[in-house]
């Protein structure tokens, strides 16, 4: 007989950790599907952000330890520097105020696979690591889950699913595949360098460059003794280690930065459904959150909303098991500020260039 568990989420990033900890405040142990080993990396920038602070300490106690930042630990948003051919260097606006409330400037950077890791133990879920979420079929009023596990299909039962899988969500493919036909992807690339000289660029900074290499969007920063460097641009051919190497250059020949061993590279895709209104927040016993759902705040600051919808949707799917009440309809009624957030951010988003905005396609 398959094994049975109240909720399954699928992924452990901070959208599943924040679901599994709303749900475990309620009494309620739900299973948590990682598809990687724990701890994973994620292709991140690794900020906290003034509101991704606050939700911490609301739904989390309190901030993360020590052993989870990278230095330096703060960015102030002052130092979050733009810059453009025409109008050189400019203070880059990151995080705005939501519903009239603003939030410290002060940004924490992290590891993303320390922070992630520290959220899922937080969080009170039974963790299966290394199991991927394949599928789901109802049956009655019961979910039939599929798992893969290395070579191994099994499969479970639940009363809810939660996709927090991230961008790429196979519960999103599998509850409405037409979402997959209209998605513009936004392929990411981060390279992690030793850096000789900095040359022009402060410590305790945070560069972007808008612009600069055809519609791509370049970022560096520090993390301990490594520098960061990203690149990204709606899927295009060739690829986006041709865009790297020309970041690398116009890093080199305009900004004197030496750059000296590749320590890791990671690649990633978002996509466009933020940028669209287009979202899929799931429907009866499936709810989705975080970058799953299409969520992101401003120019791709995504942790706080992950982290927001996650624990709304844990806490929608608590009151629907108590009160016999339906938890999309709980949890869909509930994220109207969100929603508003995300569309006004979209509004005013500056770092990705490509297909145009406007309503779902
Ligand atoms: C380059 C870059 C820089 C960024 N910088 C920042 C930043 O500085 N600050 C910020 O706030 N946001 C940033 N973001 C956005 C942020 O990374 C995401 O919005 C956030 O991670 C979304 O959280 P999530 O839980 O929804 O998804 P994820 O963090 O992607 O977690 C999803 C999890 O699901 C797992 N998974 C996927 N498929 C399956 C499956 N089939 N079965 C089981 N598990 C599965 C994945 O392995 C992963 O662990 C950045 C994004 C990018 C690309």
């Amino acid at each position: 007989m398959e094994k049975y568990y109240p909720v399954v989420i699928a992924g452990g990033g901070p959208a599943g950790s924040a679901c599994a900890k709303a749900l475990s405040d309620q009494g309620i142990n739900a299973l948590v599907l990682e598809r990687q080993p724990l701890p994973r990396h994620k292709c991140c920038s690794g900020v906290l952000m003034g509101q991704t602070q606050e939700l911490l300490k609301k739904y989390f106690g309190g901030l993360p330890p020590e052993s989870v930042y990278c230095k330096p630990k703060i960015i102030n948003s002052k130092n979050i520097i733009g810059w453009t051919e025409k109008d050189g260097y400019f203070v880059y606006e990151w995080e705005i105020p939501k519903d009239g409330k603003a939030f410290s400037s002060d940004f924490l950077n992290i590891w993303r696979n320390k922070f992630d890791h520290w959220l899922l133990t937080q969080s009170g879920a039974i963790v299966k690591e290394r199991s991927s979420f394949a599928g789901f079929s109802i049956d009655d009023d019961k979910l039939k889950i599929d798992v893969k596990q290395g070579g191994t299909k099994t499969q479970l039962e639940c009363s809810y699913l939660v996709g927090a899988d991230g961008g790429d969500s196979l519960v999103r493919n599998a509850f409405d595949p037409s979402f997959k036909e209209r998605l513009n992807d936004l392929v990411v690339y981060q390279v992690y360098y030793k850096c000789l000289d900095s040359g022009e660029f402060k410590e305790g900074s945070w560069n972007i460059f808008l612009g600069v290499i055809g519609d791509c969007l370049a970022s560096i920063h520090k993390k301990d003794d490594l520098l960061t460097l990203v690149v990204g641009a709606f899927r295009m051919k060739g690829g986006l280690k041709g865009l790297m190497k020309d970041f690398e250059d116009l890093l080199s020949d305009r900004f004197k930065m030496k750059l000296s061993d590749k320590v890791r590279s990671e690649g990633t895709a978002m996509n466009d459904m933020f940028l669209r209104g287009d979202f899929c927040f799931g429907g009866g016993r499936v709810l989705l959150a975080g970058e799953a759902a299409g969520l992101f705040y401003l120019n791709g600051e995504g942790i706080s909303v992950a982290i927001d919808s996650g624990y709304r949707a844990g806490s929608a799917i608590a009151r629907a098991i108590k009160g016999k009440v339906s938890a999309y309809d709980l949890y869909s009624s509930e994220i109207d500020d969100i929603k508003r957030h995300v569309g006004l951010c979209a509004s005013r988003q500056t770092l990705i260039m490509g297909p145009p905005q406007g309503g779902p396609a």
